[in-house]
């Protein structure tokens, strides 16, 4: 769910994260797109049988994610996206303390998944997310993107994953509420790089926020105009440049007309 890579890497826990298993033993798989390591410990608690199964499940997930980012998106990473698969107990205390909430994957220079032993929605959705950051972070190595773009594509193409083409209308509640008692972030207090450090209830905000700005600017604009941006965000850098470029106006104003859509609801 969270882009850590920025954080991982300000503080210095990308070496805690090893290619060791729990007990010093990940196994290889490479699909076309993806190399994926699997704790070999995932094996005791499903049975070897069960747990190729869910190996294969998760590649041709992974793979059919990738292919519907190129659709969407227009981004197809050009080197092999590393997946590590974690047996659960391992994932939790080992990254236990990186999030103030529950998370069953996320990346950090490859994608870090919690295991299980079969493939959940959730988890499809959290592939699709991770899969994200994971394009944006290999077209753009150096670049620290807003965290409400990060995570305002990756929440509006997981949701698209899985059939949502609109925000439900419960997601739509919960952001009128915020906003009736001015409790919605402004766009630059979503610029961080992360949301791992907010409490669990700033957040569900946060990234509902970022999704439903993400999802106004597709319903207003187009798809077309958010691969528009989006690439030209990590081939050129500023984001300002690129809405204008092809939004027709700034971030401003465009926030503003975010803000004023979300009264009209
Ligand atoms: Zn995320």
């Amino acid at each position: 769910m969270v882009a850590l890579l920025v954080f991982l890497a300000f503080s210095g826990l990308s070496q805690a994260i090893g290619n060791d298993g729990a007990d010093g033993k990940f196994e290889r798989r490479d699909s076309f797109h993806f190399v994926i390591f699997q704790d070999v410990d995932l094996d005791e608690a499903s049975g070897l049988r069960g747990s190729r199964h869910f190996e294969q499940q998760l590649l041709a997930t992974l793979e059919g994610a990738f292919d519907l980012l190129d659709s969407l998106l227009r981004i197809r990473p050009d080197r092999k996206i590393e997946v590590f698969v974690w047996d659960p107990e391992i994932f939790d205390t080992r990254f236990e303390g990186l999030f103030r909430f529950p998370a069953a994957g996320f990346y950090g220079g490859a994608i870090h998944i919690r295991g299980d032993v079969k493939l959940t929605e959730r988890l499809v959705r959290v592939l699709h997310h991770e899969l994200v950051h994971a394009a944006f972070d290999a077209a753009a190595p150096r670049m620290i993107l807003p965290a409400w773009m990060n995570e305002g594509v990756a929440e509006w193409f997981e949701a698209r994953a899985v059939g949502h083409r609109r925000l439900s209308a419960g997601q739509r509640e919960a952001l009128l509420r915020a906003m009736k008692h001015g409790a919605l972030f402004s766009l630059a207090d979503l610029s961080m790089a992360s949301f791992g450090g907010l409490s669990p209830d700033a957040a569900g905000l946060a990234y509902l926020q970022s999704h439903a700005f993400i999802d106004y600017l597709v319903e207003t604009h187009g798809e077309r105009d958010l691969v528009q941006f989006s690439s030209d965000v990590i081939r050129k850098g500023s984001l300002e440049r690129a809405a204008r470029r092809a939004y027709r106006m700034d971030l401003d104003a465009l926030e503003v007309n975010f803000i004023r859509s979300l009264g009209l609801l």
